[in-house]
């Protein structure tokens, strides 16, 4: 039963019910997101190869584990407007080539991204769309941020 929901969409696997219902959920990721994973889907799927879900929404108590505070991240607003890939068995080129072809979803914005990187979750890319007030809400713990003067506002 759990290997039928092991792999739903062409390329995407969510490893587990949770992460394959928070996926499936409009209210907690952003369809937005969604819509560029299931289209990085197709592509790294004609390569042969999957990504693998390994985060949407982050709690408080897993940023705090992961970085030491309450990070201010796409993961932590409602919808979540960022999911994580683990790239285990997909290699540098493949990751280069989806980079290279996922550019042209990426232009049209200031905060699109599709970052290839080594934190939190070990080796993932990290694919967000940008914030927008009228969709996603702020879940981080503001008060940490106000000395700075940026009142929590700064976005990536
Ligand atoms: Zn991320």
């Amino acid at each position: 039963m759990i290997q039928d929901l092991r792999i739903k969409y062409f390329g995407i696997c969510l490893p587990t019910i949770d992460l394959y219902e928070e996926f499936s959920d409009y209210r907690r990721i952003d369809p937005r997101v969604r819509m560029r994973a299931l289209e990085l889907g197709l592509l790294i799927h004609s390569f042969g190869c999957q990504l693998q879900v390994v985060s949407i929404g982050r709690s408080r108590e897993s940023n705090i584990r992961i970085y030491g505070y309450d990070k201010k991240t796409g993961h932590r607003e409602l919808p979540a407007r960022a999911i994580d890939f683990s790239v285990k068995g997909v290699g540098l080129k493949r990751i280069i080539e989806l980079k290279n072809y996922h550019s042209i979803f990426l232009d049209d914005g200031r905060y699109y991204s599709l970052i290839h990187h080594d934190v939190g979750h070990g080796d993932h890319l990290h694919l967000q769309v940008p914030y927008n007030k009228n969709i996603n809400k702020i879940l981080w713990d503001n008060v940490k941020f106000k000395k700075g003067g940026s009142h929590g506002r700064k976005r990536y």
